[in-house]
């Protein structure tokens, strides 16, 4: 893997290297107004960065950081101990905090604390403060008392993305610095920026396709660049958005047909969940929080699935299951699983010894398909053999899905060879049928999603 994250090695370190123009002017402008080492002393002593996530506000604080403490001539130098101290975040005069982690009194208090003692290495101690507002009401008047009456070798950069939850005198004792969301043209020029260094094949209109999809985040952007990098596909990147609003049929399809393609699904997910944080942040809407967390559980059991996409897949159903039970009352028809009640192609146990005899050879049969093609091996391992007459062999899949998947011409004809030598046996017929009888027919009714889980979960337990 990378040794650090294409986001974090293309932060900007110099004031032209800044992703936003406007930020780029108007820093660069009240930096150079003062850039005399005397006139130092006169930059302003509290900053606010405000703007959405992703666009770089922490990053320019970094920048400013260097710029007033930096020993070289041309600031920063990003050469100096200094610098590169700050680069890598080991200054300790420059004290990094996360307001969201961090909301109490006590820590403000021992900010405050921190704050009276003279800096170690720098010329400056400067306080980064990451997501301000999230500082409890106490906290935020501990720290206006320190704005108002700031030490001369103190400088406060207070970042936020919701400027207007902060109190008016904090807002008014800092020199703001607006961070608008960037323009598209400005996520593609950062993007080829980083895709030439890496000397990366991105033509410019699949810049463009990541510039969209990252809505308004250089990080987001970096980071969608740098799964493509990583093997993946623009379009599963995409897709994720559009992904969580369809529906059970079009979404399990839509799985199916990233597995197909050989998408890395984790990325998928990982993108998917991205995509709904974004979405929490911005919306508040606590109804999200339960979809993240099934989405990483998905994604912890797609690690070592039998079927990697089945975790997935199971997300989908059980999502379905849930709307259902919130719409239950309403008399409404839900798009709840789409299994319908089948039947059964012959009973259960046709063929007794027969069926004993595949079920017995059944992990040769699985080991012999393995080399031939893995995703059917895969497959095979959410079905079960149920019957067996010589000829016709019957599969039995808990999933219609799994099921139309080895009815394909490509995988039939693979178990049916792969059966027919292991067993000895001329010709064999695969028949797929729909399982667990009682299960799937319980599946049609009320609460089919619940009953689907449980029998696809058992696969896991193998
Ligand atoms: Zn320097």
């Amino acid at each position: 893997m990378w040794p650090m994250t294409l986001y974090l090695k293309y932060r900007p370190q110099t004031v032209p290297e800044l992703d936003l123009k406007a930020v780029r002017e108007s820093l660069g402008k009240t930096l150079s107004n003062k850039d005399l080492p005397a006139g130092r002393q006169s930059l302003p002593h509290a900053w606010l960065f405000s703007g959405p996530r992703g666009v770089g506000k922490t990053s320019a604080a970094r920048v400013l950081a260097k710029y007033i403490n930096c020993r070289g001539k041309e600031k920063p130098c990003n050469k100096c101990d200094l610098c590169l101290g700050i680069t890598a975040g080991a200054c300790p005069d420059v004290v990094e905090i996360d307001a969201a982690s961090n909301r109490g009194i006590d820590e403000i208090r021992q900010l405050r604390e921190g704050v009276g003692l003279a800096p170690m290495q720098a010329k400056f101690k400067v306080y980064i403060i990451d997501e301000v507002h999230m500082l409890t009401s106490e906290a935020a008047n501990a720290l206006l008392k320190t704005l108002e009456e700031p030490p001369p070798h103190v400088m406060f950069v207070l970042c936020t993305t919701e400027a207007e939850k902060l109190p008016e005198t904090v807002i008014s004792r800092c020199t703001r610095v607006v961070f608008s969301k960037p323009s598209l043209e400005e996520i593609v020029e950062k993007l080829k920026r980083v895709a030439g260094e890496e000397k990366l094949k991105v033509d410019h209109g699949q810049l463009i396709l990541i510039a969209k999809a990252a809505r308004g985040s250089f990080r987001d952007a970096i980071k969608m660049l740098e799964q493509v990098m990583l093997g993946g596909k623009l379009d599963e990147i995409e897709g994720a958005g559009e992904f969580l609003e369809m529906g059970t049929d079009e979404a399990l399809a839509y799985v199916n047909k990233l597995a197909e393609r050989g998408v890395n699904l984790r990325t998928f997910v990982e993108k998917c969940v991205e995509e709904l944080r974004e979405k929490l942040l911005e919306t508040k809407d606590v109804s999200l929080i339960s979809k993240i967390e099934e989405l990483e559980r998905a994604y912890g059991r797609m690690k070592d699935a039998a079927v990697p996409q089945l975790p997935l897949e199971i997300f989908v159903i059980e999502r379905a299951g849930e709307s259902k039970s919130i719409r239950a009352g309403g008399e409404k028809k839900s798009e709840g699983p789409t299994i319908k009640k089948q039947e059964p192609v012959v009973g259960g146990n046709l063929g007794g010894h027969m069926l004993d005899d595949v079920l017995s050879h059944w992990p040769e049969v699985m080991k012999a398909v393995r080399p031939k093609n893995h995703s059917v091996e895969a497959l095979l391992r959410s079905t079960k053999p149920v019957g067996f007459d010589g000829r016709d062999l019957i599969l039995e899949a808990f999933y219609e899905f799994h099921k139309k998947q080895l009815e394909t011409e490509r995988c039939r004809v693979i178990v049916e060879q792969t059966v027919s030598e292991v067993l000895g046996v001329d010709v064999v017929a695969l028949k797929m049928q729909l399982g667990h009888g009682s299960t799937v027919a319980k599946a049609t009714g009320g609460d089919g999603g619940e009953e689907l889980v449980k029998a696809a979960e058992e696969i896991f337990k193998r």
